[in-house]
């Protein structure tokens, strides 16, 4: 039974972890983690929180944090949602870092009667989810439980879009694209859910935390630059550059990467301190 969701006690070193899923704690092929496992082992042994920072749902992230044993908050749809396990540790409490479903949903509704061509999750049963991704239907189900961020395609003109884009920034959200749909959200990125990760652990610990940031992608750019360690890890089609002037680059991709910048970086920290 589990009597602590997350470790409140201050680890030995005054450290967060923020990491990507998809292409960095994650292999991008099998998404396997195991060639970070050392890493892992030695970061829950100081104590040390490890935040998944993902573009994925709540519902989507609960087996891997089942599998690693992970009790730690977590950033969920790209920064939109932070969820912290309750002290119980049944259920979370989360707090939307941008703006919630239902507020989004309005304004699509709204934009639709204006004529707008979209379709969203929230009008495809997970049926189409798992055709349109290739996904299992209950992994479909999982991705459709959203809390602060809209998948859509969109069906009209590059014209029309650049309109609908203009739409949704003077009601306040935004559009980007992924790699198959458009992402309708508030004004919040991976890198909101850094600072809020900060802010918290700097009133938990009640001292100042470093945050070393892991990821692959340009969803995870505006996270690495205001990390301390920001840690690049690289990615299928490119290497993230960054001005953070701290970057390191991992020497391969995915887990095997994330665990030897991790095991590297843990030692310099435990000699300086
Ligand atoms: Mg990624």
């Amino acid at each position: 039974m589990t009597t602590q969701a997350f470790a409140n006690s201050k680890p030995a070193i005054s450290l967060v972890v923020m990491t990507d899923l998809d292409g960095t704690l994650l292999d991008h092929y099998n998404y396997s983690t195991r060639a970070a496992r050392p890493a892992l082992k030695q970061l829950k042994a100081l104590g040390v929180p490890v935040l998944f920072n993902t573009s994925k749902t709540c519902e989507e992230v609960a087996g891997l944090r089942h599998d690693l044993d992970n009790l730690d908050p977590f950033v969920c749809e790209n920064g939109s949602v932070i969820h912290i396990p309750k002290t119980d540790g049944e259920g979370y409490n989360s707090e939307i870092l941008g703006t919630s479903y239902v507020d989004i949903l309005k304004v699509l509704s709204q934009l639709r009667k204006e004529g707008r061509k979209f379709r969203g999750f929230n009008d495809m049963p997970a049926s189409e989810v798992a055709a349109l991704t290739g996904l299992s239907q209950e992994s479909a189900w999982m991705s459709k439980q959203r809390v602060a961020s809209e998948p859509l395609i969109w069906n009209d003109t590059e014209l029309a879009l650049t309109a609908f884009r203009s739409q949704l920034e003077q009601a306040g959200l935004q559009l980007t694209q992924g790699g198959r749909f458009y992402h309708v959200m508030g004004r919040a990125d991976k890198a909101t859910g850094l600072a809020f990760a900060r802010d918290f652990y700097q009133h938990l610990w009640e001292q100042p935390v470093k945050i070393a940031a892991l990821g692959d992608g340009e969803n995870d750019r505006a996270m690495l630059e205001a990390a301390d360690f920001p840690i690049v890890i690289p990615g299928e089609k490119q290497i993230l550059e960054l001005s953070n002037p701290a970057a390191v680059t991992a020497p391969s991709k995915g887990p095997a990467g994330w665990n030897h910048c991790m095991l590297e970086l843990l030692e310099q920290l435990q000699q300086g301190a």
